[in-house]
């Protein structure tokens, strides 16, 4: 554990000392129950969705309680993780004062996030093997440095980091480590909720946009101490997850199955293009993934890139990110996908 570590110094003043909004569903919180509801405005004739919704999406909660193990006052939903990351962002960065830190290439949206709340964001790069450069971020920190946001897997290199370079920041970062774990179900590595109760500065952020299936419904989940949770809590508007998204993610969440075989038949598709992409005349390096997405690197991007459009396929590049000179990321898809990308490639002259 972290002794430097202490909440109370962390979160912004304003935020520690202001009295949460209470909705009419806070303050009522029985549902199930037989009561007439005449406390929140809502038009009374039944549509399926004319009542609000929980606020503290109980249902939903205790099933993934169960389902990860981690007691429901450590769970936090949003309308997606990006969601999650700026309450995060919200809580303890004071703006034009504080800042986070972020190791290139990496997901775009931290630094967006940063900039968007008049937050200095310092950039870190990954070093030759795609890992956190341990010992120069810990140098950079001071009392400002409030959030270091790491992503494992990582996007857009598909790698995850390694246990012990993250154990380290967990144990040497004074502020708060989020980790997001967006890809976490693709990789054959265990996630870090296992421990997360041995790290009180350990945030996890999951999503069901990618595994699950569920990118349409916009559903992210923030695991964390209970106090920190309860931090994100008083700030997160009330109503941020809509009826019809606890729902469709409960039902989803009932169907396991489903989704495991889904990704096994991601994770299949992905050996297939790996194996083929090595085959490609002009692919110069294929990087090995933990996630449903491969970076590769090519001769010429961006000529590739156009090459893949013309015949119908759209593909990311990379290549304007540190570290990342003529790369693209595939998305794996469907085998039948994976197949028309695969010719395609080896049709490219
Ligand atoms: C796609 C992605 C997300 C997006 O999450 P939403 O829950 O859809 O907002 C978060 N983090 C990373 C690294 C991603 O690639």
């Amino acid at each position: 554990m972290n002794k430097n570590f202490n909440i109370a110094a962390l979160v912004r003043k304003n935020i520690a000392e202001m009295e949460p909004y209470s909705s009419a569903r806070d303050e009522f919180k029985d549902f199930g129950k037989d009561l007439v509801f005449l406390d929140a405005n809502e038009n009374p004739f039944e549509t399926e969705v004319n009542r609000y919704p929980d606020p503290q999406q109980r249902d939903l909660k205790a099933l993934l309680s169960s389902q990860k193990g981690v007691a429901s006052d450590s769970i936090l939903l949003g309308n997606g993780s990006d969601e999650v990351l700026d309450l995060i962002i919200r809580a303890f960065c004071e703006p034009n004062r504080d800042s986070t830190i972020t190791l290139p290439p990496t997901y775009g949206m931290y630094k967006v996030l940063a900039a968007t709340n008049a937050v200095a964001n310092h950039e870190i790069l990954l070093d030759g093997a795609w890992e956190p450069n341990v010992a120069t971020i810990l140098e950079l920190q001071n009392e400002r440095t409030k959030l270091l946001f790491l992503c494992s897997p990582n996007n857009p290199t598909g790698n995850s980091y390694s246990e012990e370079k993250v154990e380290q920041l967990l144990l040497g970062f004074n502020g708060i480590v989020v980790l997001d774990e967006a890809y976490i179900d693709f990789s054959e590595r265990s996630s870090w909720l296992l421990r997360l109760s041995e790290f009180p500065n350990l945030i996890i952020t999951q999503t069901l946009s990618k595994a699950y299936g569920m990118a349409g419904i916009r559903l992210g989940i923030c695991y964390a101490s209970p106090e920190i949770i309860s931090v994100l809590n008083k700030i997160k508007p009330p109503y941020n997850v809509n009826e019809l998204t606890q729902q469709r993610a409960s039902l989803r969440l009932t169907n396991l199955d489903e989704v495991k075989n889904e990704i096994a038949l991601i994770k299949d598709s992905k050996r297939h293009l790996t194996k083929a992409l090595l085959e490609v005349k002009y692919v110069i390096e294929v990087f090995k993934s933990d996630a449903n997405f491969v970076l590769v690197r090519v001769d010429d991007a961006s000529k590739r890139y156009r090459q893949l459009l013309e015949h119908g396929i759209v593909v990311r590049n990379r290549s304007t990110q540190p570290l990342c000179k003529n790369t693209l990321r595939f998305t794996v898809g469907t085998n039948e996908e994976t197949e028309t990308l695969i010719q395609t490639l080896k049709s490219l002259e």
